[in-house]
């Protein structure tokens, strides 16, 4: 192991790895990636990989999209020898109240005027692309075709590749279990398998996050909360976009190789580190589905498991430096959205490590917004 770094990355997940990769394209050297587990073993791994640039905010819509622009061309720019999987069979969002209505048509100003193509369809039109969709509920729709999915374990050694070959050292099975600090500056880290002296840390714990900040005595505003999916037996191919309701919180896609996979918000899930499944996940998540997509009520359940969704108050990510210490960096506090952000991530931590001005501005997203009470209203957000 590499006894010093000139930057330190906590986390193997998308966002890490993204990071890492970015910081090396752009020059950086001596970057070392930590990872307690293997690669995509946290929530990276176990999510539900969707991608929509239907969000609410110009930030968020701009994130989105130009970080949909990234996997569309990721094989190539990743030098990857493997297809990443990204179906572009986009996100079909329904409405069902008068306010999702509503809010709706202003996201799709929003998102036509950057250049997204969304359109506000009719609970008639939604049901041309779904067939099967019970309309009873629905009041309108809107639908985005080069939204989708794509494989969250591939992407995410496609950039741990591309970063090693940049000269980026990552260490699996390897638990940070401390950092130093002297005069309010990183100085080094500790880790099961020794020691790092570096003077940059970036904290890409996603669920464990909150840990990491503690360990240089800088509390966090997030936590940590259980969320779970399921997977059916695979069928022939029914459904191409991903299904979602905001008001239901659910999201449902059936995958390239026939299963649905679905995922359910509950905001009385466990909020510690367990990522244990339960009856009664399945349970709801098969009552609300059904009343959604009435059909898949005849498949078979084959699996569960769940992730943790790392949160902050107003549901948006931390991203950048914080005040009390130098050199420590955050990533952190995605929510359920992650994974569909992480290019633009990796580039925007990349630019704010190495002091240019961001590709985006995203100073709103900085720790310190909860303190002045200046909270990112996100609309269209699980
Ligand atoms: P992670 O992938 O969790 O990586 C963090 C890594 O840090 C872990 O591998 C962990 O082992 C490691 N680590 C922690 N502590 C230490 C330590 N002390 N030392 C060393 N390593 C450490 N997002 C979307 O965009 N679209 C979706 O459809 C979607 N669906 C989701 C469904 C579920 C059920 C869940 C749980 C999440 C979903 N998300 C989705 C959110 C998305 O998965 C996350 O926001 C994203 O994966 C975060 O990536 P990350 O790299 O920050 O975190």
């Amino acid at each position: 192991m590499n006894r010093s770094a000139d930057v330190v990355i906590i986390g193997g997940g998308i966002i890490g790895c993204s990071i890492a990769y970015n910081l090396a394209k752009k020059g950086k050297k001596n970057i070392s990636v930590i990872e307690k587990n293997y690669l995509a073993s946290g929530a990276t791994g176990r999510c539900g990989a969707g991608v929509r640039q239907q969000w609410g905010t110009i930030m968020n819509c701009r994130l989105a999209k130009e970080s949909v622009k990234f996997f569309e061309t990721a094989k190539e720019e990743l030098q990857y020898d493997r297809d990443i999987e990204f179906k572009q069979e986009g996100y079909l969002i329904v409405a069902s109240t008068t306010k999702e209505d509503e809010q709706f048509k202003k996201n799709v100003r929003l998102q036509k005027s950057l250049g997204i193509p969304v359109d506000y369809i009719t609970s008639k039109e939604a049901k041309t692309i779904v067939p099967y969709l019970n309309t009873e509920k629905i009041i309108s729709a809107t639908y985005c075709s080069k939204d989708g999915h794509l494989n969250p374990f591939l992407v995410t050694d496609a950039y741990a590749k591309a970063a090693k070959r940049l000269g980026v050292s990552i260490y699996t099975d390897t638990e940070v279990t401390g950092i130093k600090t002297k005069n309010n500056k990183i100085e080094s880290v500790i880790t099961n398998k020794g020691e790092i002296f570096t003077e940059v840390v970036v904290n890409a714990a996603g669920g464990y996050s909150k840990e990491i900040g503690n360990m240089v005595g800088v509390e966090l505003p997030v936590y940590s909360e259980r969320h779970q999916i399921l997977v059916t037996e695979p069928v022939a191919p029914i459904q191409k976009p991903m299904v979602m309701s905001f008001s239901l919180n659910i999201y449902c896609q059936q995958t390239p190789h026939g299963s649905f996979i679905m995922g359910r918000g509950d905001s009385n899930e466990l909020k510690d580190f367990r990522t244990t499944s339960s009856w009664q996940f399945l349970d709801e998540m098969s009552k609300t589905v059904t009343e959604l997509l009435p059909p898949l009520g005849k498949l078979r359940v084959i699996r569960q498991w769940a992730g943790l969704y790392n949160i902050t108050p107003d549901k948006q990510p931390i991203l950048g430096p914080v005040k009390e210490i130098e050199g420590f960096y955050q990533a952190i506090g995605y929510s359920g959205h992650g994974f569909m952000l992480a290019p633009m991530t990796g580039l925007l931590l990349a630019e704010q490590i190495l002091g240019e001005k961001t590709t985006i501005d995203v100073s709103t997203l900085d720790k310190d917004r909860f303190e002045r009470g200046e909270l990112v209203l996100e609309p269209s957000v699980v």
